[in-house]
């Protein structure tokens, strides 16, 4: 399941995590790796860190030093000795790691080491989720205004025995991380896949574009889903699809939704970006319909 760039936070991860969506950080598990490999497993580290910067001397002016270390201009990341060195050193934890990885160590070890320092990592972060779920949703619904808390709290309940794909598949919703051509930065941004500019051909409506935003509203996409999938309500508010209205939230419209639009992105590719026939669209809404009628059941009866 790929997410685009930074759809997620570092610290909103602690969040996702002790609510049932296992998510790990791979920059902490980077960093506990590297205060591993400096403590426990490269020997000497301090000893070739000094040996580099003696080399760089012996090569001066090729290599210039920079603050008295290795860095000669140009290059893009420290010596990998120099790295290490300052993973032993803590240099790279903030304070608070920097405590909480030494009270660890100098207690019996009742972890591995490695799972220790990730452990100490993940303590001392700080867990920015709500400020995150309303910055995506200022963006998927402007003007909206949501009980972020109570939103948050909603969509986890509706999530607690959900099958794992399908949690993902919400979350990927709600951090606004669809593989849309707005949302990647793609250098053609398309009109809503199923045609919806072609309903008012005559108004500059950039609320048509492919763009999640357009999507947790476009009547050709829902109609898709509801004939695939009998929903309460014929129209229901985005805030329901996205499970954050209620405790007890319905998450496969949505489900439905995500997978329609990407397998449609997937098979028609770049012949999206020559703006389609109505025919065209008719093809895309009959093929997208087949797709939702085949993962409608397969969601009732899964393996
Ligand atoms: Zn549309």
């Amino acid at each position: 399941m790929h997410l685009a760039t930074n759809s997620i936070t570092h610290g909103s991860i602690i969040t996702l995590k002790a609510n049932g969506i296992p998510m790990r950080s791979l920059l902490t598990d980077l960093r506990a790796s590297m205060l591993r490999a400096a403590s426990c497993t490269i020997c000497r580290v301090e000893a070739n860190a000094l040996k580099i910067d003696q080399a760089a001397i012996d090569f001066y002016p090729i290599a210039q030093l920079y603050n008295n270390t290795c860095i000669p201009p140009g290059w893009d990341s420290p010596p990998i000795a120099h790295t290490l060195r300052d993973a032993l050193s803590l240099a790279s934890c903030s304070p608070s790691e920097v405590t909480a990885i030494q009270v660890a160590l100098a207690a019996p070890k009742a972890h591995p080491t490695q799972k220790l320092y990730n452990l100490c990592i993940v303590e001392c972060a700080t867990s920015d989720w709500e400020l995150l779920l309303q910055r995506r949703l200022d963006v998927l619904l402007p003007g909206c205004s949501v009980n972020i808390p109570r939103a948050s709290r909603n969509l986890f309940d509706s999530l607690a025995h959900t099958p794992l794909s399908q949690k993902m598949m919400i979350i990927r919703t709600v951090v606004n991380s669809w593989a849309t051509s707005c949302r990647y930065h793609e250098k053609i941004i398309l009109d809503c896949v199923y045609g919806c500019n072609n309903d008012h051909p005559f108004l500059a409506d950039t609320l048509k574009r492919d763009e999640l935003a357009h999507y947790l509203v476009c009547p050709r996409l829902w109609k898709i889903v509801a004939h695939a999938y009998p929903m309460q309500q014929p129209r229901p508010h985005p805030l329901h699809l996205m499970c954050l209205r209620f405790a007890d939230s319905d998450p496969i419209p949505m489900v439905l939704a995500h997978i329609i639009y990407h397998s449609t992105r997937h098979s028609r590719g770049p012949s999206l970006a020559i703006k389609p026939s109505n025919k065209h669209y008719d093809d895309i809404i009959t093929s997208a319909g087949k797709t939702a009628k085949a993962a409608a059941k397969s969601l009732y009866s899964p393996d």
